[in-house]
């Protein structure tokens, strides 16, 4: 589960609504996060599936976290994989990948002290 800012915010990004599986469908939803981007967007009901990218919190004003897309792209690119020809990894399908060392910058071990 990712943290978001605010109660209100939880609430939106996981909409749930019996009436509108889809919460494109549904006049309620205003939020749309997508988990694999780390990106909020505001539900444009147009009947399709539009959003538009928001930076801050409507609710508690809070600056939202910058979006993950580059490095998204990166980390894929850093296994050698071709979304589009090879198909996209559970973990980088929605925010896993973020947790996962997988992609972390090589990191420098601990230096031993004792
Ligand atoms: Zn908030
Ligand atoms: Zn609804």
């Amino acid at each position: 589960m990712t943290q978001h800012c605010c109660e209100a915010m939880t609430r939106q990004t996981n909409w749930h609504c019996d009436q509108h599986p889809d919460p494109f469908d549904c006049p309620d939803a205003l939020i749309h996060f997508t988990a694999k981007f780390q990106e909020y967007g505001l539900i444009i009901h147009d009947g399709g599936t539009s959003t538009i990218g928001i930076e801050f919190c409507p609710w508690c004003g809070q600056r939202l976290p910058e979006s993950q897309r580059d490095r998204w792209f990166e980390g894929l690119e850093s296994h050698e994989i071709d979304p589009w020809a090879d198909g996209i990894p559970v973990d980088f399908q929605d925010g896993r990948w973020l947790r996962t060392d997988a992609i972390a910058p090589t990191q420098t071990p601990p230096a031993n002290n004792f």
